[in-house]
């Protein structure tokens, strides 16, 4: 008696068969109806065979590359339906999501992927980021609007935190008396959220899943894919950039073309440190890893023109990943060099921890608010099989993305800002625990070392100058 959100006619093509390809799997079957016989798993490692076989479900053993995606693609969705779920790393998200559009296909994705090479081989920095990235499919969102819809960053983060900004606002504003109506389009947000007085987001996030035992030393072990993790722990730390801000770190550059809304620093995001706060540690240091939403969400809350808005939130990831793979970073780091063994951390062998993943909304009359999913690995094993808590936020974000393109699916390429947020929550809630607010009075400032001067500011302690670790 799960609910059933539709049919998908046409094939449903997964790219990718990794920790987050297997944990959707289940929740495809469960709530959609299809042809069992048009679904097809792209994937190309031998791994997965035996897994698909048991299932009855087709296996395309290739690997997507720029030269066969046409070809391969074209074949599979020949007849100009289906969904497109791409859940690979190293497949270009953009070439893909246009193909699909081309073909009438719908498309959904995760993160905004380029083909293989980029993270490790592009020179210049700035090309890097996921600014650069996130423009280049806003650029195609704006010279080709409308038309088959394409899901752009539907997963956990980016994805469904999106959807906890706007319903965090929500509850502040009925917390302090505000008696409004729900926004109805972008500029309703955006002048929201300044109302209230918010100045910035942290995606805020501690996962303590762990298990007995202890990390071997020259393997990478993580709660989600080792390589998208190294790729985007890489790339230079990046930030949307707020209105309220009075200084800029040294090694930090801004951009002058396209939305303007994030700057990047020269330095790799995941050895980049900031203070930040979720309820079970309270203070902690979360590393600044780029991420597309904290470009998106500081886009979509921006109030006036692009190069001299009037409001703008400041927005960045602030992550805790879990205890072993923050010593994977630090043997990394430390090394100089990728360990050659990875490990995704599976659901029978974690013994503790949940994956705590909210927005902290800061600078307002409360001062901060925490929203967000406290998932427990044990309460995922009773929800859906294949996954840890880490993959069910995601996975049950990329169902709740799938419902809303076929409720949709002449709503041209979207962010999940732009999606109707009550609905996808809607769809995702049952997936994702304890879903809470929690408001707190710790700042930037409280709980610092004091035997060492920092080079803070007292004015306004949610300056990102305080929240920059030093
Ligand atoms: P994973 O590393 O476990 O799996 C990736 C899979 O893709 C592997 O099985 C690999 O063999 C396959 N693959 C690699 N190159 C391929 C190609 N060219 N064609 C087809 N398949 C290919 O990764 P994961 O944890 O499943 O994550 C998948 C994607 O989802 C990554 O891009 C990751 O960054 C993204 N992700 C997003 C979120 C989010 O919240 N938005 C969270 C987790 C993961």
């Amino acid at each position: 008696n799960y609910p059933n959100y539709g049919r998908i006619d046409g094939p449903i093509v997964i790219i990718g068969f990794g920790s987050i390809g297997r944990g959707t799997l289940p929740l495809i079957e469960r709530h959609f109806d299809y042809d069992a016989d048009q679904l097809v798993v792209i994937e190309p490692s031998e791994a997965v065979k035996g897994f698909l076989a048991e299932r009855g479900i087709r296996h395309l053993q290739t690997r997507i590359t720029r030269d066969n995606y046409r070809n391969v693609l074209g074949r599979l969705f020949a007849n100009g339906q289906g969904f497109c779920v791409n859940l690979s790393v190293d497949t270009s998200s953009l070439d893909i999501m246009k193909l699909c559009r081309d073909l009438g296909v719908l498309y959904i994705d995760t993160v905004v992927e380029p083909w293989e090479g980029f993270y490790f081989e592009t020179t210049e920095n700035a090309e890097r980021t996921n600014y650069a990235l996130r423009q280049k499919v806003r650029d195609e969102k704006a010279a080709n609007p409308g038309g088959t819809t394409a899901v752009s960053c539907c997963g956990a983060n980016p994805g469904m935190v999106s959807w906890f900004v706007k319903e965090a606002l929500l509850t502040l504003a009925r917390d302090t008396g505000h008696d409004i109506d729900t926004p109805a389009d972008r500029a309703g947000w955006g002048a929201l959220m300044q109302s209230l007085g918010v100045r910035g987001v942290h995606i805020a996030e501690r996962d303590t899943q762990a298990r007995r035992a202890p990390r071997p030393r020259g393997t990478f072990v993580n709660t989600w894919s080792v390589e998208g993790f190294i790729s985007e722990g890489f790339q230079p730390a990046e930030l949307g950039w707020g209105t309220h801000e009075t200084w800029m770190p040294e090694n930090a550059h801004s951009h002058d073309s396209g939305c303007q809304s994030a700057i990047w620093l020269e330095r790799p995001g995941a050895i980049t440190r900031v203070h930040t706060w979720c309820p079970t540690p309270g203070p902690q240091f979360g590393f600044l890893v780029t991420h597309n939403e904290a470009v998106s969400i500081s886009d979509y809350y921006t109030v006036g023109p692009a190069d001299a808005p009037t409001f703008r939130p400041t927005c960045h990831y602030a992550y805790h990943p879990c205890d072993d793979a923050v010593l994977s970073l630090h043997e990394m780091f430390g090394s100089g060099r990728q360990q050659t063994i990875h490990h995704i951390l599976e659901e029978d062998e974690i013994v503790e921890g949940i994956d705590e993943l909210g927005v902290l909304l800061y600078g307002h009359e409360k001062n901060a608010l925490w929203y967000g999913s406290r998932l427990s690995n044990e309460e995922t094993k009773s929800l859906a099989p294949y996954q840890n808590a880490t993959g069910l936020q995601v996975t049950s974000a990329v169902l709740a993305g799938m419902v809303w393109a076929l409720e949709n699916p002449k709503a041209g390429i979207v962010e999940t800002d732009e999606m109707d947020h009550a609905r996808c929550l809607a769809v995702q809630m049952p997936y994702l625990g304890p879903v809470e607010a929690h408001y707190t009075d710790w700042t930037p400032l409280q709980d610092r070392w004091e035997l060492f001067p920092e080079d803070t500011d007292d004015s306004d302690p949610w300056l990102f100058r305080n929240v920059l670790a030093s």
